[in-house]
C-alpha cells in the first residue's frame, strides 16, 4: 500500500494521559461475560485531512459526543480489530501477532476512505494503553484482554464522500476462555438464503457493515437448535461445470476441514484468500504450524476452495477428520455436525466425544505461543 508518511505518521511524543478518579472495580473471572465490562481508560487519536493524526490522548473510558449527521452513522464508514493481550505465568503482558492486525485495520480502513496510519506507531500506543491496564488482564491460561481498535469517520455531513475526519480508538475488556468447562463440539447450519461476500466485496475487510446482516440468518441457524451458521458461496465449479456450494467461513471464525482424501492421503484445508473470506490472523496462524509441524507427519496442506458436495461425500464415506472453526476469541472451535438443505453432515468426531486431536493440538500450540510456555516470535512480550 502507498502510504502517505505526512498523512500517516502518528507523534508519540505529542501522547497526552489523563488518569481516571473512579477506578473501577475488577469483575471475578468466574462473572466476565463477553464484551461486557471494560476498563478504566481508553486511547484515541483524531485524523483530519488537512493536519493528518493530532497527537494522541489516553483518557478515561468515556462516552463519544457525536452531531447526528455525522457520517458513521449514515453511510457505515467504520472498521474495527480484535486482538488480546494475554499475561503470562511470570507475570509479563503478551500480544499476539499484533503486526497483523493493523495490517488488515489499515486494509479495512483504506477501503472505505478513511484514513491508514503507521502500524508499528499504533502498537506503540495500545502497548502504553495495555499497560496501564495491567490489573485488569485475568493472569489464568484461557483469560484475557479483549482489544478493540476501531476506526470511524467524523465529519459532520450527509454529503455522500471520503470522510474529512475520523476518530481511532481503542478499548478494551477482560474476557474468560470461549470454553470454560472445556470445549463443546458445536453444531452449524449452512446457509443457502443469503451471503455474506462475493467476489469484488469488502468481506475482506472487517468492516462493522458486514456484520449487522449476518445477525438474522444466525438468529434463524439458533432458531433450529444450530450454534452458528455456515457461510457458502454458490458458484460453477470450474472442474466439472456443475453449480456448486462453496464452503467460505462461520460466523466469526474461519474455517478448517481435516480429511482423507480417495488415496488415503490426510490433508488440512482451508478456504483461500479470494476476497470472500476475512483473513484471519488464526488462520494464518493454523496453516503456517500445520504446514511446519503436520506436513512433516505426512499430511497436505492447502488453501483451496471445497465444495458441500466434496465435504458430504467425504463424511459418507468416512473420510471427514475433523471440522473447525479458528479465530481470536476461542481459538479453534470444534463442529460436530452441519446442517445442509436436508442433510445433517457428521464431522467425524466420535459419540460423547467434543473436539479431535487435531484441532486439540492446534489449540495447544496455539495457546502455548500465546501465553509464553513456548517462546516464539509471534508473541510479543511488552
Ligand atoms: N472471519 C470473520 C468474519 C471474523 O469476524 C473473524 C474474527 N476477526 C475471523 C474470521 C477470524 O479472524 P481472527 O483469527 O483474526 O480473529
Amino acid at each position: 500500500d502507498a502510504l502517505d508518511p505526512k498523512l500517516t505518521s502518528i507523534d508519540l511524543s505529542g501522547l497526552s494521559i489523563t488518569q481516571t478518579t473512579t477506578p473501577k472495580s475488577i469483575t471475578p473471572n468466574e462473572e466476565l461475560v463477553f464484551g461486557r465490562t471494560f476498563t478504566d481508560h481508553m486511547m484515541s487519536i483524531e485524523w483530519t485531512a488537512q493536519g493528518g493524526w493530532l497527537p494522541p490522548r489516553i483518557t478515561p473510558y468515556q462516552n463519544l459526543s457525536l452531531d447526528p449527521a455525522t457520517c458513521v452513522f449514515h453511510y457505515g464508514f467504520e472498521a474495527f480489530e480484535g486482538m488480546k493481550a494475554y499475561k503470562d505465568r511470570q507475570g509479563n503482558i503478551r500480544l499476539f501477532r499484533p503486526d497483523k492486525n493493523m495490517q488488515r485495520m489499515n486494509r479495512s480502513a483504506a477501503r472505505i476512505a478513511l484514513p491508514t496510519f503507521d502500524g508499528k506507531k499504533m502498537i506503540e500506543l495500545i502497548t502504553q494503553f495495555v499497560k496501564m491496564e495491567e490489573r485488569f488482564i485475568p493472569s489464568k491460561r484461557g483469560y484475557s484482554l479483549y482489544i478493540r481498535p476501531t476506526i470511524i469517520g467524523t465529519q459532520r455531513t450527509l454529503g455522500v464522500g471520503p470522510p474529512g475526519s475520523a476518530l481511532v480508538y481503542v478499548i478494551a475488556s477482560p474476557v474468560g476462555p470461549y470454553y470454560p468447562t472445556g470445549f463443546k463440539a458445536i453444531s452449524l447450519e449452512a446457509t443457502t438464503y443469503a451471503v455474506r461476500a462475493w467476489p469484488g466485496g469488502v468481506g475482506n475487510s472487517k468492516l462493522g457493515a458486514n456484520y449487522a446482516p449476518c445477525i438474522v440468518p444466525q438468529m434463524q441457524a439458533a432458531a433450529r437448535g444450530m450454534h452458528q451458521n455456515l457461510w457458502l458461496f454458490t458458484e460453477i465449479d470450474p472442474a466439472t461445470g456443475e453449480k456448486e456450494d462453496f464452503i467460505t467461513e462461520v460466523g466469526t471464525m474461519n474455517l478448517f476441514v481435516a480429511l482423507q482424501n480417495k488415496n488415503g492421503q490426510k490433508e488440512l484445508l482451508t478456504a483461500p484468500l479470494d476476497g470472500t473470506i476475512l483473513e484471519g490472523v488464526t488462520r494464518d496462524s493454523v496453516l503456517a504450524l500445520a504446514r511446519e509441524r503436520m506436513v512433516p507427519q505426512g499430511w497436505q496442506v492447502n488453501e483451496r476452495k471445497c465444495t458441500m458436495r466434496e465435504l458430504s461425500e467425504a463424511a459418507a464415506e468416512g473420510r471427514l477428520l475433523e471440522v473447525f472453526g479458528a479465530g481470536t476469541a476461542a481459538v479453534v472451535s470444534p463442529i460436530r455436525n452441519i446442517s445442509y438443505r436436508d442433510q445433517m453432515i457428521d464431522c467425524g468426531l466420535s459419540p460423547g466425544k467434543e473436539v479431535g486431536p487435531v484441532t486439540l493440538q492446534m489449540k495447544d500450540w496455539i495457546e502455548g505461543i500465546q501465553y509464553g510456555e513456548e517462546e516464539h516470535p509471534w508473541s510479543i512480550t511488552i
